[in-house]
C-alpha cells in the first residue's frame, strides 16, 4: 500500500493570495490527517506568463506558512516530453485533431454561420466550430505538410464512444450546486478541448492527468472552480489508462465583493499582509480550514 499522496499545484503567474493560502493548508491537513505525503508541483507550462521569480515567491510564502512538501519538486517545464508522449499515444488512437481555424476564424463562423443557440462550455466560451474534425483525411494530411499552424483538439464524441461506459468520479467535497458523493462526468460540455497548442505544446487539462498520475497523486484537492473541468480529466484518464484519483473541490474564498481573489489584486497577496505584518498563525485562522 502506498501512502495516501495529495498536491498543490500552483501556476507561478502571479503571487499567491489568500485563496492559494487555503488551499495549501487544506492539502497539508488533509494529509496529515491520514499520514499522508504532500508534494508541490510547478504548473509552468505556460512561458509567456509563468516566471521564476514568481516561482521564488510562491516557494516563500508556502515555507513562510509553515508547509512542508516532498523534494524534488515537480516543475512541468521540464516534463513536455511526457505530454508530448501522452499526446502521441491519443492522436495514433485517432482520437485528437489538427485545429487549424485562427481565433479571427473562429470568430467570423460563431457571427456568421453558426447555427443558433450553439452552446457553450462550463466557463462559457463558445464550443469549438466542427469544421475542422469534419476536415477529409486528405486536406489534413495536405495542411499538416505545407507546415499550417494548428493546436491539437480531443474530439470528445469519438472518445466517449471508445469508452464502455461513462466516467464518474467520487467527490469528497461539493460542486457549484451542492454536488457530493459519485459525479458522472459531462465531458462533452467542454466541446473539443485543446490538448496542445503551437505555442504551448501542452494544456493544462492533459499535463494535470499526466502528472497526478506520474506522481502517484491518489487525493486531488483543489478550488470549486475547477469542479466541472473533472470531466475532462476523468475522460482522459480512461482514454490513457491512468489511475483514478479521489476529487476533493472546497470553497474559494472571494473578495470583499463577493468575487474570486485573483493574482493581480494585491490586498490580498500573501506577500503584502506578510508585510502589513500578518503572521501565519494569522492566514491560518483567516482561512479557516
Ligand atoms: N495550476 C492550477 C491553478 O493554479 C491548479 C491545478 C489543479 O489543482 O488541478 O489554478
Amino acid at each position: 500500500m502506498t501512502a495516501p499522496t495529495f498536491r498543490f499545484a500552483p501556476s507561478p503567474n502571479g503571487e499567491l493570495h489568500l485563496g492559494h493560502a487555503y488551499s495549501a493548508l487544506l492539502n497539508a491537513r488533509m494529509a496529515g490527517e491520514v499520514g499522508g505525503r504532500l508534494l508541490l508541483r510547478i504548473e509552468d507550462i505556460d512561458g509567456e506568463r509563468c516566471t521564476p521569480d514568481f516561482e521564488r515567491s510562491i516557494l516563500a510564502d508556502l515555507a513562510w506558512l509553515g508547509l512542508e512538501w516532498e523534494r524534488p519538486v515537480r516543475r512541468q517545464s521540464e516534463h513536455f516530453d511526457d505530454y508530448a508522449e501522452a499526446l502521441r499515444r491519443l492522436i495514433d488512437a485517432g482520437l485528437v485533431y489538427p485545429a487549424f481555424m485562427s481565433r479571427g476564424e473562429v470568430r467570423a463562423w460563431l457571427t456568421d454561420d453558426a447555427p443558433a443557440g450553439w452552446p457553450r462550455d462550463p466557463d462559457g466560451v463558445p464550443l469549438y466550430p466542427p469544421r475542422d474534425r469534419l476536415m477529409s483525411m486528405g486536406e489534413r494530411e495536405a495542411r499538416l505538410s505545407r507546415g499550417e499552424s494548428h493546436s491539437w483538439r480531443l474530439d470528445v464524441e469519438a472518445a466517449l464512444a471508445r469508452l464502455a461506459r461513462r466516467p464518474f468520479w467520487t467527490e469528497t467535497g461539493t460542486g457549484p450546486g451542492g454536488e457530493t458523493g459519485p459525479i458522472a462526468a459531462d465531458p462533452a460540455a467542454w466541446g473539443d478541448v485543446v490538448l496542445a497548442r503551437k505555442d504551448v505544446p501542452a494544456s493544462y487539462h492533459l499535463c494535470v492527468v499526466v502528472d497526478d498520475a506520474l506522481q502517484g497523486v491518489t487525493n486531488v484537492v483543489r478550488g470549486r472552480d475547477l469542479f466541472a473541468a473533472t470531466a475532462v480529466h476523468r475522460l482522459l484518464q480512461e482514454l490513457l489508462g491512468l489511475p483514478v484519483p479521489s476529487y476533493h473541490h472546497h470553497d474559494l474564498i472571494l473578495g470583499e465583493d463577493g468575487r474570486k481573489l485573483s493574482k493581480s489584486r494585491g490586498d490580498t497577496g500573501l506577500r503584502a499582509l506578510r508585510e502589513k505584518g500578518y503572521t501565519p498563525a494569522d492566514i491560518v485562522r483567516m482561512t479557516g480550514p
